[in-house]
């Protein structure tokens, strides 16, 4: 990487756009005091960054702009623009040219540009760390500032060392891990308290689901139980309806047939009530009794005709033979009271001993008339009237006895007719007897029917609220397949002829499987497990974040402790190497004497003792204050002098000391350009040769740009630039020749 030109426009006395190119190792600016050189050298600082408005003589970024002149109006902005030659690619950037440029303006805005786009200065600072131009501005020493290396505190010595030995880069990683870590502590922190946050709702969840998977297992307990309780009380429900069914048939039948057995029972008898046969009898009873009566009365007028027939006789025979009438009638008299006792006992006779009773009397009467002799008929008339009268009283007693043998038939037929009613009433009572019999049985059935019937309806409701329970399960009690005690496949008949206690205590457990499972109470168990998933997912997303955090916070420890290690070693590589050259420097510079820079820890008390590290305990330790902060300390040793403290030195001691230093810096890692401004202002004619031949040295791996009025220095210059003020204030710029250049050197 090569140092081609930089170009000023309005910045500080560079009103009008000026250009410098630096096409040799050695560049000069020479011009009289005030003209504007220093203002060159800040120009640079300016580019590359510088944030300290006091390192570049102002105290606000408006400072850095041409502030006008009394014949040149003051300008709007300043900009100064870098370009490097980037053909060996030293700059991080596929370009052969790279073009940095700085633009501040009067509010004090600032703009970086690098190739024409607008960059962050971070961008450029990183940029330019890459090619060992850090931030520090080692390699930009200004006017007067020489020896800020010597009077800067060990802490600013060590960072000038890091940035001069090219370890920024190592710096900006560590410091963006630096900020990565913090970033990340801060998220872990973030996850953390969001996991804590979550902790005791994802810990309700958890007791919550422990206690739904508990009441599943209750459910499922409860389904099982459930299953078997249905099947088993489907089964003995049917199995007893059907039962029923059958048992019922028989008694049914059999009520219904005596039942109508009994209607045609009761109706014949009602019928038999009505009694025709009876009143007939009446009938005929009456019938004989007219009979008996005409015939008694016929008997009687027979028995009177013929007592006049035979009184009529009598008249004419004598009456041979009689019976002493008191004797006859004592006969007759008993003959009829007898017969008329005997009527009395037996139906049957009564006929015949009516007869007799008629024929006593008759006789009674004919042997009272025959007494008596009554004149009157004829004999023939007497007669005629006799047959008449037998004619009559064999009719009417053809009549009677007809009538008599009827009513002997009909009593016979009456007297089988009772006794025909007498079996139908025999008959209805047993059958009413068996009919009440059935009827209990018939009850029995029917009440085992109702309460088969409640059964049933219970069965119903136990399958609404098993399904309530355990859901759609419940259809699968159907098929479920009820087993004994040794696992054999049970038949309904045996499932139905349990004793139901058994059914019952299944029941009771059902029912107490239920109590428990309402007392687990969870409301929305669905809800709950998906809040819980939900949850759980979330802080195992969380923990994952946690360990991935986790993760990158080791990654970046052990960076930064990477980059910490390589930064030590690196530096005390270097620190090593610079004071090599530090060393040579010096004695080149002094002709003698010793010259080192000594790595100081930090250490926590002054009580402690002192400084580890210390490379040469004779060597003066600078500073007891600084010695206890971490950073570089210098020990210098003059020859043939006692002196051996900093702030023991001249000025032009100091110069050379710091220069050595300076130099050794960029020896052990060359600076792509270094600005010296008067550097060698203190220096006398012998020291100013060295000084030249150590800038020849330096020249070989860096460009150089030395602002001077010592003829040494511009000898050793390819190019040489005058800068000159006119009366407008205006810094211009000229090309001279090394002649024309002495006339301003001292
Ligand atoms: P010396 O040899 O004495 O060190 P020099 O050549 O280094 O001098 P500078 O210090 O670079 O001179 O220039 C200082 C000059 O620049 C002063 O004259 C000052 O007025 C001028 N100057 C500084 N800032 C501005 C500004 N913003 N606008 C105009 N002129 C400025």
């Amino acid at each position: 990487m090569r140092l081609k030109s930089i170009e000023l426009s309005g910045f500080k006395s560079f009103a009008k756009k000026t250009e410098l190119q630096f096409a040799s190792a050695i560049t000069s600016i020479v011009g009289p005091n005030g003209s504007g050189k220093s203002n060159v050298a800040e120009s640079f600082r300016f580019v590359l960054g510088e944030q300290s408005m006091k390192s570049m003589r102002g105290r606000r970024g408006e400072d850095m702009i041409w502030n006008g002149s009394p014949s040149v109006t003051r300008a709007g902005r300043a900009s100064v623009k870098l370009v490097f030659d980037n053909s060996d690619r030293a700059l991080n950037l596929d370009f052969d040219e790279v073009s940095i440029e700085r633009v501040v303006n009067r509010d004090g805005s600032n703009e970086y540009v690098l190739n024409g786009s607008t960059v962050r200065l971070r961008d450029i600072n990183e940029l330019l760390a890459q090619a060992n131009i850090g931030s520090s501005s080692h390699h930009i020493i200004s006017q007067g500032e020489a020896d800020r290396i010597l009077s800067s505190t060990p802490r600013e010595r060590r960072e000038m060392l890091e940035d001069a030995l090219g370890l920024t880069a190592y710096l900006y990683k560590r410091e963006e891990a630096g900020k990565k870590l913090e970033k990340t502590a801060e998220n872990m922190r973030e996850v953390e308290g969001l996991r804590r946050e979550l902790a005791p709702h994802l810990k309700f969840l958890q007791s919550q689901v422990r206690k739904i998977e508990e009441s599943q297992k209750l459910r499922d307990d409860l389904a099982q139980k459930y299953l078997e309780y249905l099947k088993r009380e489907s089964i003995y429900v049917r199995v007893r309806e059907e039962m029923l069914r059958a048992e019922r048939q028989t008694p049914e039948h059999e009520h219904r047939d005596l039942q109508n057995r009994i209607v045609t029972l009761r109706a014949s008898l009602e019928a038999k009530k009505d009694d025709v046969g009876a009143s007939k009898l009446v009938h005929l009873e009456e019938d004989a009794r007219r009979a008996s009566t005409r015939r008694d009365a016929l008997g009687r007028e027979l028995g009177r005709i013929e007592g006049e027939l035979l009184a009529a006789e009598r008249l004419s025979h004598v009456v041979k033979e009689t019976v002493p009438a008191s004797q006859a009638r004592e006969f007759a008299q008993k003959v009829e009271e007898e017969l008329e006792e005997a009527m009395r006992t037996e139906v049957d006779m009564r006929q015949r001993v009516a007869a007799l009773i008629v024929l006593a009397k008759d006789f009674l009467r004919r042997i009272t008339e025959g007494d008596q002799s009554e004149p009157g008929h004829s004999k023939d008339e007497l007669l005629a009237r006799k047959v008449q009268l037998e004619d009559e009283l064999t009719k009417v007693a053809e009549e009677e006895s007809r009538i008599t043998e009827e009513i002997a038939t009909l009593r016979r037929a009456l007297e089988g007719e009772k006794d025909a009613s007498r079996e139908a009433e025999r008959e209805l009572f047993s059958a009413m007897s068996r009919r009440s019999e059935l009827e209990g049985i018939l009850a029995r059935l029917r009440a085992q029917a109702e309460i088969l019937e409640r059964e049933q309806s219970a069965l119903k409701q136990e399958l609404g609220e098993a399904g309530a329970f355990i859901g759609r399960l419940v259809y699968d009690y159907e098929t479920f397949e009820v087993k004994s005690a040794s696992g054999a496949p049970l038949s309904d008949a045996e499932i139905a002829g349990e004793p139901r206690t058994q059914q019952e205590d299944r029941r009771k457990k059902i029912e107490r499987l239920k109590i428990r499972l309402e007392e687990s109470g969870l409301g929305n168990s669905h809800e709950i497990l998906k809040e819980h998933q939900e949850t759980l997912e979330r802080d195992e997303f969380l923990a994952r974040e946690l360990t991935d955090l986790e993760t990158s916070r080791e990654h970046l420890l052990a960076l930064i402790d990477d980059l910490t290690k390589t930064l030590a070693t690196r530096f005390s590589e270097g620190i090593e190497k610079i004071n090599i050259e530090f060393n040579n420097f010096f004695m080149l510079m002094f002709g003698g004497g010793t010259a080192a820079l000594t790595l100081v820890e930090a250490k926590p008390s002054r009580r402690d003792g002192r400084p580890t590290n210390l490379q040469n305990e004779d060597l003066f330790r600078e500073d007891d204050e600084e010695s206890q902060e971490e950073g570089v300390e210098i020990s210098i040793s003059l020859p043939h002098k006692r002196v051996k403290g900093l702030h023991m030195l001249s000025g032009g001691e100091r110069a050379l000391t710091s220069i050595a230093l300076i130099f050794a810096m960029s020896q052990v890692n060359p600076p792509p350009f270094l600005i010296l401004d008067e550097t060698d202002a203190a220096l006398d004619e012998a020291n100013s040769r060295r000084y030249g031949d150590m800038i020849a040295t330096l020249a070989k791996r860096s460009q150089l740009i030395v602002i001077t009025h010592n003829r040494e220095t511009m000898s050793r210059a390819g190019i040489l630039y005058g800068i000159t003020m006119g009366s407008d204030g205006v810094s211009k710029l000229l090309s001279v020749r090394f002649e024309d250049a002495l006339a301003v050197a001292k």
